[in-house]
């Protein structure tokens, strides 16, 4: 099964992902997280996405679906993905769809969370990220304790585009690139709308059920 996480910035994808990994053995593959890697090589094609990403705005389809290629191809990860981030508009959603035909693969679902901007300005203002294990925390609704998380809070950080200005640029291009996709995936049946307003174990069993009875 390969499951498609939609949904605004700060609507709790990551988060989700990271709970359905272990439930569900899948593989999380947050463009985001590839594209920070590489930043934090510091490369020059880092530093060329740096710019673009404080900006709000979206890296080349030629970049992403690059990093999708090589996912796809990938045997280990045959039909076990959860896409957090991806696709972000209709060409990517396209060349999705070619990349798993050609692969022999299916898309199972498309899980959109629905929230709204109050609650999602919130959450990416208190969002902290462990930079040791990468998983997401939330100063105020999921902080880092001892029972949730090991490494302890010294690794937390908080990413640079998560800040009031950028925020505002990311709904812009999510609104005006990211949402149409909603429609292209009604078509084609995929699409599940989950509340992603409530907690985060209530939307986790919300989604749980969903794959559940794909797996059945
Ligand atoms: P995220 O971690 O999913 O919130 O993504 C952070 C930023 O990375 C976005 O605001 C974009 O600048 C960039 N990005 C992530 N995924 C994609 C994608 N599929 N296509 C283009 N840009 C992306």
């Amino acid at each position: 099964m390969n499951v498609i996480l939609f949904g605004p910035p700060g609507a709790g994808k990551g988060t989700q992902a990271d709970h359905l990994v272990k439930y569900f053995n899948l593989h999380k593959i947050s463009t985001g997280d590839l594209l920070r890697n590489e930043i934090n090589n510091k490369t020059e094609l880092g530093n060329k996405i740096k710019i673009i990403i404080d900006q709000g705005k979206l890296v080349s389809d030629d970049i992403i679906n690059n990093l999708i290629t090589n996912i796809l191809s990938d045997k280990k990860f045959y039909n076990r993905l959860i896409f957090d981030g991806y696709p972000r508009n209709i060409d990517q959603a396209i060349n999705l769809d070619h990349l798993v035909k050609k692969y022999n693969q299916k898309i199972s679902c498309v899980l959109s969370l629905n929230v709204e901007k109050e609650i999602i300005i919130k959450r990416i203002l208190g969002r902290q990220t462990c930079s040791k294990c990468g998983l997401i925390f939330n100063e105020h609704f999921y902080p880092s304790t001892k029972d949730n998380h090991s490494c302890g809070i010294k690794f937390l950080v908080k990413r640079s585009d998560d800040n009031d200005k950028t925020i505002l640029n990311r709904l812009e291009t999510y609104l005006v690139k990211t949402l149409p996709i909603l429609d292209y995936y009604k078509k084609l049946n995929l699409l599940h709308e989950i509340n992603g307003k409530g907690r985060i174990d209530q939307i986790f069993k919300e989604i749980s059920a969903i794959l559940a009875s794909l797996e059945a």
